[in-house]
């Protein structure tokens, strides 16, 4: 076998306490997980359901990172997230077996073209160029669930230059963590690598060159990244 040109590098998470790395395989976001965050954004949560888009696997972006702020838009926007990540696949997984399949936990985010999105929102386009661009998925080392166990609730918060910005209770998605799990496998056959961004609470605001933005859910690391110039 050989390829004409080398093929892309695996992308990769670090994992706290160990030698190896967590190869990422995709990466699946939640929308509108939180009622609080569905309502800023002008969605009512009683009458829709979350759901699902994706990003590439290699726009993670390792913890303490700066990343140059993006092309093509004037309101780049947070999202701080629980992370979820597989270390089985499956379809059609049950609620009450979800959590057999996830290896671990991080604290993640989201990083949107808002301007971007409202434009596709608004035209009924695909979010890719709002959601999935290079570098939008800033993430902390990946905490195995045999160290921290499975967090159902627990404060999320993102602070920018020291300033509180999104403050929630992971205990208030509106999917639960194995409801996640299960929901996506009836869509896609879940594989090991897979990491899943569960959605983002109430807060997010733009982000500017220069910004250092840490963001944190109880008994995970905090994320830090700052925001370079474009
Ligand atoms: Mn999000």
């Amino acid at each position: 076998m050989s390829y004409l040109f080398p093929p892309a590098p695996q992308p990769s998470v670090e994992i706290k306490g160990r030698a190896e790395r967590f190869p990422v395989r995709r990466i699946f976001c939640v929308g509108r997980n939180y009622a609080a965050h569905a309502r800023e954004m002008g969605k009512d949560p009683e009458r829709e359901a979350p759901f699902f888009f994706t990003k590439p696997a290699d726009a993670v972006v390792p913890n303490h990172a700066t990343i140059p702020y993006p092309s093509r838009t004037a309101n780049l926007h947070h999202e701080i997230e629980l992370v979820v990540a597989l270390h089985k696949g499956g379809q059609n997984i049950a609620v009450a077996d979800a959590l057999e399949h996830v290896y671990g936990y991080a604290v993640g985010n989201d990083l949107t073209r808002r301007d971007l999105q409202f434009e596709a929102r608004d035209k009924g386009r695909p979010w890719d160029t709002a959601k999935a661009f290079d570098r939008a998925a800033p993430i902390t080392a990946i905490q195995p669930a045999a160290d921290v166990g499975h967090p159902g609730r627990g404060r999320i918060w993102l602070q920018v230059n020291g300033e509180l910005r999104q403050e929630g209770d992971i205990a208030d998605l509106i999917w639960s963590v194995p409801e996640i799990v299960a929901e996506l496998s009836t869509l896609f056959e879940l594989a090991p690598g897979d990491l899943i961004y569960t959605g983002t609470p109430a807060g997010v605001t733009p982000l500017k060159p220069g910004d250092r933005v840490e963001g944190g859910v109880d008994g995970l690391d905090t994320l830090v990244t700052t925001i370079g110039p474009p």
